[in-house]
């Protein structure tokens, strides 16, 4: 399983989820623009490929395991999907799905999309609403974008919203919106790693209000105002994505997936990489990208570089559980007219939050029927996975009841456990980032690529693995004797 041959280098992919299956595409197809002679191992401890991107279909029902879909304002998403001849499989989310809810003092509410929605709505009382508008008066941080050289200065996304929008704003709409993204609490999540576009805004304009006055501008200047940020996904479900790459990946004879493939200890022996999997097996590379999450990859590198190890194995993961109901039409009261529902941590409920599937995309419930996916967890809830199936859909079964007027039984129940959920990006996430990033530069050929480290969302994972496969191949082709500047 080891042997390495003539000029042909080889990469080793660890983790099949949509990071890695995406670098091992963007490494084959950036070799061959560089006259570079590669193989390229994926190795998958599952017996699919996929990661969290996987979807059940079910007697008409098609559930997500992990997520429902991704915006359509990430180029290099939109590039894979035409290179994968995925666009006639696209669908793109309902209209209705503009129209989001939050549940406050225990009823669904309607979240003002608008400048005049937000003066019109009584969810927040005058006083908040003329915090919120004040935020064209308050000064910008001295200290802004030093996040990775001075912790101290990484401020959380609760205290950045409080600071610019008010207390209000930031307990009624940040901190759902930032359970909805990570599952997280915005108290402990750092806005310079989690939001960064945020402090730039902050940065360049001075204030969120005036930045978006500029951008809404520039947009209607611009003729290519460019997509739109719609939430789309796959006729199938997410799935289609990671099963696409997969086949792509093996009709290419220079690729080799492995499923099942546990790895256990990444190690080096001069120049060659090694990777080890439970059954014994080896594999050598010229590098190797770790794209399973950073507990996985401290695990693999605790012997090659127990400091980096210990780094990685900072970086926290939160619980969650997902938990799909299906009903039939007549027995939910609500329209269901909207994505969904967030719920502020002050409800204290046991939800963090559910999406109107059905309402979504089409083709996720049979005809007649409704989907609803709650979503529970997180670091308030850390001992979710402890309730068994029955008491987890009991729990969501009693928090929906009265806020959707659910009648009767669930014509459908699934639960899916994620013990892992989504990363955590505290505060120190990026000067731990640079640490790392330290550690890696006396490991030429090791990289560490996926949703541990620089963006949680599809589309941010399917960007890294662009720019991950582009640092791979600079630095193989600089030592590929007779590449393309390489040397000789
Ligand atoms: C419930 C939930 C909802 C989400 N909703 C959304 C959403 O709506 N939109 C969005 O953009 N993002 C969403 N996300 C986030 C998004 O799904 C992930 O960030 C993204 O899929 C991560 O991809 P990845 O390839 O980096 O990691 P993963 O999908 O975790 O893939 C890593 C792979 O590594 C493998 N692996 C682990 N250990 C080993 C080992 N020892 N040897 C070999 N392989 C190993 C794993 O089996 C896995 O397949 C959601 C996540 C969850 C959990």
């Amino acid at each position: 399983m080891s042997e390495r041959t003539g000029n042909v280098r080889r990469v080793v992919v660890i983790g099949g989820g949509v990071s890695g299956l995406a670098t091992a595409l963007r490494l084959l197809e950036g070799a061959a623009a560089r006259r570079l002679d590669l193989r390229v191992d994926v190795l998958e401890s599952a017996p699919d490929f996929g990661g969290n991107l996987r979807t059940l279909a079910r007697d008409g029902w098609r559930l997500e395991w992990g997520p429902n879909g991704f915006l359509d304002n990430e180029p290099a998403t939109l590039r894979l999907v035409e290179r994968l001849d995925l666009n006639g499989e696209l669908v793109r989310s309902s209209d209705a799905a503009r129209r989001r809810f939050l549940v406050v003092g225990g009823r669904l509410r309607e979240i003002p999309a608008s400048p005049p929605a937000f003066l019109k709505t009584d969810l927040f009382t005058p006083r908040a609403k003329l915090r919120v508008l004040g935020e064209l008066l308050v000064p910008r941080r001295r200290d802004l974008g030093r996040a990775a050289d001075d912790p101290a200065t990484d401020e959380s996304v609760w205290e950045f919203g409080r600071r610019r929008l008010g207390r209000d704003f930031a307990e009624l709409m940040l901190d759902p919106m930032v359970k909805g993204i990570f599952g997280g609490d915005a108290r402990r999540l750092s806005l310079a790693a989690a939001f960064p576009r945020m402090v730039e805004l902050e940065r360049d304009h001075g204030s969120l209000f005036r930045a978006l006055a500029a951008i809404s501008k520039q947009r209607k200047r611009a003729a290519d105002a460019g997509p739109s940020g719609t939430l789309h996904s796959f006729r199938d479900g997410m799935a289609a994505l990671p099963a696409a790459l997969a086949r792509t990946l093996r009709a290419d004879a220079r690729a080799v997936l492995g499923a099942g493939a546990d790895v256990t200890s990444v190690s080096r022996d001069g120049g060659t990489w090694r990777v080890r999997t439970a059954d014994g097996a080896t594999l050598d590379g010229d590098a190797v990208v770790h794209a399973a999450p950073a507990h996985a990859a401290a695990a693999h590198l605790r012997d090659l570089d127990p400091a980096l190890s210990g780094l990685l194995d900072g970086i926290p993961y939160v619980p969650m559980a997902v938990i799909a109901l299906g009903y039939a039409r007549g027995d939910v009261a609500h329209d269901l007219d909207g994505f969904g529902m967030l719920i502020p941590t002050c409800e204290r409920s046991r939800l963090l939050g559910a999406l109107w599937t059905s309402s979504i995309f089409p083709g996720r419930a049979p005809d007649g029927r409704v989907l609803l996916h709650c979503m529970a967890g997180g670091p308030g809830d850390p001992h979710v996975l402890d309730d068994d199936d029955g008491a987890l859909r009991d729990r969501a079964v009693a928090e929906l009841r009265g806020l959707m007027g659910l009648r009767g039984e669930p014509a459908l129940v699934q639960v899916f456990r994620h013990p892992r959920a989504i990363a955590q990006y505290e505060p120190g996430h990026l000067a731990r980032l640079r640490r790392i990033d330290a550690r890696l530069a006396g490991l030429p050929g090791l990289h560490l690529s996926g949703s541990s480290y620089r963006g949680v969302s599809v589309n941010a994972c399917i960007k890294e693995s662009e720019t991950m496969a582009a640092a791979v191949l600079d630095r193989l082709a600089a030592a590929a004797p007779g590449a393309e500047g390489g040397t000789a």
